[in-house]
């Protein structure tokens, strides 16, 4: 199903804070033992010494070009999966467990082991790490390491000095290493489909890739299996263009979600587990490769796109005056018929233009009797809140204004031609076009009986009307394109379409219906 709504939490959006959950409980401080919270807190949650120094001379490498051997070398990358297997011991020096990091730069990926015994590491998908090792691995079986990232390194540096790992927090731009692996400037990415793509079958492709945008972030739960043993998971609703999914974190990989925002976090996932019922489950296993906010221009698209989602949209737009001449429009010896497909094609072709036709479009739906019913037939906004009533007039119950209302721009549904189709409620109607199709002024309409109004609703069903209509381009921050726009798009189907760099249509206006000829 193609995502209709942002989730609530789009609208709502907390400023996540990156350190506050990290910080460790003080709750073993006990007042008055002679030591602050911090001294406490540091000797039982140590964390990454950052005062270590380098005992020689560590060579700078990119991913991609290290090679298997002992070498002291120094490398950065991004964290694009991780998990924690926890390996109890009674032994008092012995390690209590290891993460598993794969890190990737615009290179390479390559997997690090770390080895922790009291060290608490918060790592989180995405973050930047530099590690500095005096020896690589190739794991050849894939015991050690991913397929995906079979080069290898084991470190333990809280009993190594030779070794180190550092999380860059403060010092992280968040410029570096946002290429997605394998891309190319002005290229496709390799791999990638629509979320709808790989929901179809596109999950057997070998390192196919897709781009989700974040849409929710469920909360943390803990589940106990069978052997007693506790895992977090958190499930975090995704979509694109296309479909959405919900895409599953465990364990400590959950931590990662806390950073990421509604509606504008863009996650490239390359070989994503998966298990597709009724809905469709998204997960990351060992070869899976997460792109946190990656650089390149699918993702700005879909960002864009997921913000034009949120936008929200005036109830019932002003027809805009001045803007098309309607008068010499209707005198006119040339009257032009478009195709909605025309339309279509001549404001992409020149998005700048105004021009003004006719339209010849059959009424496939009329909500008549249904607004009529839930008191809808006008309406207006007020305070940021939409106004209904049967009504030409209301009071807004935030100012206590009486206003005029407009008829609801929702009593027509969707409009056919042989070309394409109009969403419901999306063209912006003169008072006097509203005259001329329903045969009644609005004080007329919302007098009338509901048999009256049945009737209306049947006469008009499935007749073909012309409709004289103007098109100019929205101002900034004006409404976005009609739901043909977003149909054509999305038949688009493997290869996302990107016109004209990408953001036309968020320039793209309103039909204005100025006139009706029946
Ligand atoms: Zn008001």
């Amino acid at each position: 199903m193609a995502p209709h709504f942002p989730s609530i939490q789009s609208f709502f959006q907390t400023k996540p804070s990156p350190n506050s959950k990290d910080q460790p409980s003080s709750s073993a401080a006990i007042a008055g033992d002679g030591f602050s919270a911090a001294e406490v807190n540091a000797v039982l949650h140590l964390s990454t010494d950052s005062s270590w120094t380098p005992t020689q001379d560590y060579e700078e490498r990119d991913i991609g070009a290290l090679d298997s051997g002992p070498k002291c070398v120094t490398f950065m990358g991004r964290i694009v999966n991780f998990y924690d297997q926890a390996t109890p011991s009674k032994k008092p020096r012995a390690a209590r467990g290891c993460i598993k990091l794969i890190l990737a730069d615009d290179t390479g990926a390559l997997t690090v082991r770390l080895w922790y015994a009291n060290m608490e590491y918060k790592f989180r998908l995405g973050h930047l790490i530099s590690v500095w090792t005096p020896h690589i691995s190739h794991g050849e079986t894939g015991a050690l390491a991913p397929s995906s990232a079979p080069l290898f390194t084991s470190i333990f540096p809280e009993r190594d000095r030779s070794c180190h790992l550092m999380i860059h927090q403060n010092s992280d731009e968040g410029v570096q290493y946002k290429r997605p692996l394998g891309y190319k400037e002005g290229q496709p990415l390799p791999g990638l489909m629509t979320l709808k793509n790989f929901i179809d079958g596109g999950y057997d492709v070998a390192d196919g890739r897709i781009l989700v945008c974040v849409r929710s972030i469920g909360a943390k739960k803990k589940l106990t299996n069978k052997k007693g043993t506790i895992t977090e998971l958190a499930n975090i609703g995704v979509f694109d263009d296309t479909a959405e999914a919900s895409l599953t974190l465990w364990g400590s990989g959950t931590a990662s979600a806390a950073s990421w925002q509604p509606s504008h976090t863009v996650l490239l996932i390359t070989n994503p587990g998966w298990k597709i019922d009724r809905k469709s489950w998204i997960s990351l296993n060992a070869n899976t490769h997460v792109d946190v906010d990656p650089y390149f221009s699918d993702a700005v698209w879909l960002r864009s796109f997921a913000r034009r989602l949120t936008k929200r949209e005036h109830v019932n737009p002003r027809f805009p005056e001045g803007v098309f001449d309607v008068e010499a429009a209707e005198a006119s010896e040339v009257r032009i018929l478009y195709t909605l497909a025309d339309i279509d094609e001549f404001a992409r072709a020149a998005p700048k233009e105004k021009f003004m036709g006719y339209l010849s479009l059959i009424i496939m739906e009329l909500n008549i009797v249904t607004l009529h019913r839930r008191n809808m037939l006008m309406c207006i906004e007020c305070c940021g809140v939409p106004l209904y009533a049967n009504a030409t007039t209301a009071k807004c119950k935030q100012c206590e204004t009486v206003l005029p209302l407009r008829i609801n721009p929702r009593l027509l549904g969707t409009l056919v031609d042989e070309t394409g189709s109009l969403a419901t409620g999306s063209l912006l109607f003169h008072p006097l076009a509203w005259e001329q199709l329903l045969g009644r002024t609005a004080t007329e309409l919302v007098s009338a009986s509901p048999d009256v109004l049945k009737y209306l609703e049947q006469r008009l069903l499935f007749l073909r009307i012309t409709f004289g209509f103007g098109w100019a381009r929205a101002e900034e921050g004006e409404e976005e394109g009609s739901g043909k726009e977003k149909e054509k798009r999305k038949e688009g189907g493997g290869k996302r379409k990107r016109e004209e760099g990408g953001d036309a249509e968020g320039a793209v206006g309103r039909l204005c219906v100025w006139g009706i000829k029946m």
